[in-house]
């Protein structure tokens, strides 16, 4: 398949006008101008020609398939046997996948339902982004998400918990490091959970196995907590304090020289959390995320999609909110797809229109690059190869 594009975007803010792409099997096996690459590979390949823009499929890195965006989640989950439950997560899946995206990372499923579904969608049973799963995440003893499953309690316990995710095929290990809004009967978001030393085993026991730990923490010790255990991404991160917001620069610049990537894990509908939270705290809220990006932290997408009125299909609206903060458009989709990846630690599979690079692409009309909002403007999406067109009549 050749894909002749009006323009390619081929590096951050970077366009190729006039290019194509030529994909191989579930990979890109050349990209260039367009004239070029129809020289060289001759006129027997079926194509795909329009005027709008190819760029890398879009990357959520933070959803939870096993929720269904409604007003109580927590709630429809528990009323879902396994079998409905799984059938949801695959429409949710296809969802995902007809709004660009091409790579999730779950983040927190039951009983390892969402790495059922990654295995399905990777042996092309059910159409899908790639998911990276977490499994169960690792929470206290009535602590946030304990519905789910993961509570665990000491060294030992903790180390057997990612043991067993790791096992059923987790790419990614989530703990949660302090309470959250939809655990209505556990700690607070700015309380800690779990000590020093049990996050130390839970980032050891995960980093053996070559796996990278994503921390769940609002509250600003929770963020200091995790960054000192070293690891890899951290979700929300919303410096929470019983009393108000601390925003801790020394913690900000241990975060750069660790390489940990944050997932702000704003919400499609971002602009009613003024009326949830009041619009001075949410002013200083979002401040802290555009504090973080001056500061050169490698800032991530990501929508909670599945927690409360978070769809999936809201990806692109959900960046808005970064334009808000004003953000350069080149910036904020290498936030969805290079960066993403990157923090993934899939930055050499997806995430770019490169050769050798997995055939993940999102074909708009329109130049996202002038305006984002082009990206809802859907022509085809290649997932792994795979052609999709969610508009097509
Ligand atoms: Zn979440």
């Amino acid at each position: 398949m050749l894909i002749a594009g009006g323009r390619v975007l081929v590096d951050s803010g970077t366009y190729l006008e006039d290019g194509a792409v030529l994909i191989e099997g579930d990979s890109i096996a050349a990209v260039g101008p367009r004239k070029e690459i129809e020289e060289q590979f001759g006129a027997d390949v079926p194509r795909f020609a329009f005027d709008g823009t190819v760029l890398p499929g879009l990357i959520d890195a933070h959803v939870h398939l096993a929720f269904d965006g409604g007003p109580d989640p927590v709630a429809t989950l528990q009323d879902s046997t396994d079998e409905v439950l799984f059938e949801d997560m695959r429409r949710r899946a296809e969802q995902l996948l007809h709004s660009g995206v091409t790579t999730a990372r779950d983040l927190g499923d039951r009983g390892g339902l969402a790495l059922r579904l990654a295995a399905e969608i990777n042996g092309r049973h059910t159409p899908g982004p790639r998911i990276v799963a977490a499994g169960t995440p690792a929470t206290t003893t009535g602590g946030h998400c304990h519905f789910l499953g993961g509570e665990v309690s000491g060294e030992a316990e903790i180390r057997d918990l990612v043991r067993r995710n790791l096992a059923a095929g987790a790419g990614v290990i989530k703990a949660m490091v302090t309470g959250g809004g939809l655990t209505k009967d556990g700690p607070k978001s700015h309380q800690s959970q779990f000590t020093a030393e049990e996050l130390t085993a839970l980032v050891d026991e995960a980093h053996e196995a070559g796996v990278p730990v994503a921390a769940h923490a609002h509250g600003a010790d929770g963020i200091t907590a995790a960054v000192e255990a070293g690891v890899d991404t951290i979700e929300h991160c919303t410096w929470m304090t019983s009393d108000g917001l601390d925003f801790r620069p020394n913690v900000v610049r241990q975060i750069i020289a660790q390489g940990i990537s944050v997932c702000p894990a704003v919400s499609p509908h971002w602009q009613m959390l003024p009326r949830f939270f009041g619009e001075e705290r949410a002013a200083a809220m979002f401040d802290l995320v555009r504090r973080m990006a001056d500061a050169g932290v490698r800032l991530v997408a990501g929508t909670d999609a599945g927690v409360q009125r978070a769809s999936f299909d809201g990806l692109v609206p959900a960046l808005s909110f970064y334009s808000h903060l004003g953000l350069p458009n080149a910036s904020i989709i290498d936030m969805a797809t290079s960066e993403a990846a990157t923090a993934l630690g899939l930055g050499s599979i997806t995430g770019r229109v490169a050769p050798g690079y997995r055939a993940d692409l999102l074909l708009v009309d329109g130049d996202p690059l002038a305006d984002l909002g082009s990206l809802k403007d859907i022509r085809a999406v290649f997932a792994s190869g795979l052609r999709y067109e969610p508009n097509a009549q």
